[in-house]
């Protein structure tokens, strides 16, 4: 796969023995991929994509307010998500905000006049304690089976991507929308974004690094893809 940039959109190419051009653009981020025959050139595919341009845009705009609508008040007995398992929240007044983890449910301790914004900062401070933890113990993990040194990482808010990797500074990113997803899913990413410590490019030896240290991983990465990022 190659990754080509129209006005600011990231779009996802692979060559298939397909017939026609397909561009689609994914829920929940809006990812852009377009599937050419291989007798096509990048520069076709480029035009072809920048053509197309404005109806990537309302699709993308479409996707990202279902992403929106689906938003989260943060109340007694709405649901949100953990490593994949399904929680209630549960809302109880406190002097000092605390977040306690039950066996079915979250608890958010909060101070009386905490708004919903409050309330999600506070969730967000809980994913990602939990999600660094994970990562602190997955990340060593596979990076000795990869045979590379640990490399560092960060948990940031992504509009568009589950992880990035920065070659030069070995050092990765981690969407905190991770915390809400199943631990396989997360294991996917870590290994796709360590390969490009071995491999920069999305090419057949980087597929086929990925797919030695991590076999299961076109079941996950569809997972990701067709998981709304809030769950209704
Ligand atoms: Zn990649």
């Amino acid at each position: 796969m190659q990754t080509i940039r129209i006005s600011n959109i990231d779009v996802d190419v692979s060559f298939k023995d397909i017939k026609n051009v397909h561009l689609s653009v994914h829920p929940p981020n809006g990812r852009v991929t377009v599937s050419a025959p291989r007798h096509i050139d990048l520069d076709t595919v480029k035009v072809y994509a920048a053509t197309k341009l404005a109806w990537i845009k309302k699709e993308r705009n479409k996707i990202l307010n279902q992403d929106r609508q689906g938003r989260k008040n943060f109340v007694t007995r709405e649901s949100h998500y953990l490593f994949g398992k399904r929680y209630l929240l549960k809302v109880t007044i406190a002097s000092r905000p605390k977040v306690i983890l039950h066996h079915s449910r979250i608890e958010l301790q909060v101070p009386a006049t905490y708004n919903s914004a409050q309330k999600e900062a506070m969730l967000y401070r809980f994913y990602r304690k939990e999600l660094r933890t994970k990562l602190n113990k997955l990340i060593p993990e596979y990076a000795a089976k990869m045979g590379l040194g640990t490399p560092g990482f960060g948990i940031k808010k992504m509009k568009t991507k589950w992880g990035s990797c920065s070659i030069e500074r070995r050092h990765l990113w981690f969407n905190i929308e991770l915390a809400k997803k199943p631990d396989q899913c997360i294991e996917y990413i870590i290994v796709h974004e360590m390969a490009h410590l071995l491999e920069r490019n999305h090419n057949k030896n980087f597929t086929s690094i990925v797919s030695r240290f991590f076999p299961n991983w076109q079941v996950q990465k569809k997972i990701l893809n067709e998981l709304p990022l809030y769950h209704a």
